[in-house]
């Protein structure tokens, strides 16, 4: 007797099909539940947005805030100081924190001139002039400091001490030390290293018609200030753009609003 034969034909051209479908099926759920979660973590985020938002002083709608924001040094011409390896120029760091400073500022509403945007020699007195033929409000140099010994941060303004200019350097280095810097060495007047009586003064500060001040942020000779620089640049440009705008509306230069008391 013949034995029955049982072996079932198997399609496989069907399988392949009915694979292709599960592994379809199977690649629609991930990418699903993935979009569910980017959805709920943007919305967190634009939350926090939000909330970030109202905590920050605005200036008043309508009004007009025009702020110098120079950035030391620049080009091959002029790199400013240098770290002790001789790796680190001034007029980068200048750079990096007067556009991190730029981009601050107009979050809180301000317009701003930049004296530079990009790695290039700008002529010490044309800095103060652009200012000036802007009707620019404030003027705000950045700069770091060298030496052979000596750490911590510094702003200047004329040696005649205007109260303007000194409530602006006062207001930038207190913000600054409330983020952390290694030494307050306080609002200085006129020059450095000439005689503290000589009638001299930066030529940013003395060929602006504005209010200014000039911040040397750190020595870039010192190793704690530029780890100090790196790691705090963006809260020392938050902190910085505040205190101007801050400055700004105590000068009776703007008003500043609140959302989060308009709301
Ligand atoms: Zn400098």
């Amino acid at each position: 007797m013949e034995k029955q034969n049982k072996q079932t034909y198997i399609y496989w051209d069907r399988v392949v099909i009915a694979l292709c479908i599960f592994v379809l099926i199977i690649i629609f759920i991930v990418m699903g539940i993935k979009g569910i979660i980017n959805a709920f973590t943007d919305d967190e985020k634009s939350k926090a947005v939000q909330a970030a938002n109202t905590d920050t002083a605005l200036i008043g709608e309508g009004q007009e805030l025009l702020v110098c924001i120079d950035a030391g040094h620049g080009g091959e011409e002029d790199c400013g100081a240098l770290s002790n390896d001789e790796k680190r120029f001034e007029s980068n760091d200048d750079l990096n924190m007067a556009l991190a400073v730029e981009k601050n500022l107009k979050k809180l509403g301000a317009e701003v001139l930049m004296t530079r945007t990009e790695d290039k020699y700008v002529e010490l007195y044309s800095r103060p002039e652009m200012a000036n033929d802007a009707g620019a409000d404030l003027y705000v140099s950045l700069h770091r400091n060298s030496a052979q010994t000596g750490q911590g941060v510094e702003v200047w303004v004329n040696y005649d001490a205007p109260d303007d200019d000194t409530l602006l350097a006062k207001n930038i280095l207190e913000g600054l030390d409330e983020v952390g810097i290694s030494q307050n060495r306080g609002v200085q007047y006129g020059y450095q290293g000439y005689d503290p009586t000589a009638k001299v003064n930066y030529v940013v500060n003395e060929k602006s018609n504005m209010p200014s001040c000039l911040v040397e942020l750190g020595f870039i000779t010192d190793d704690e200030d530029n780890r100090l620089f790196d790691e705090n640049l963006d809260a020392y440009a938050k902190s910085i753009a505040e205190s101007i705008v801050k400055s700004a509306e105590e000068l009776n230069m703007v008003e500043i609003s609140n959302k989060a008391e308009k709301n």
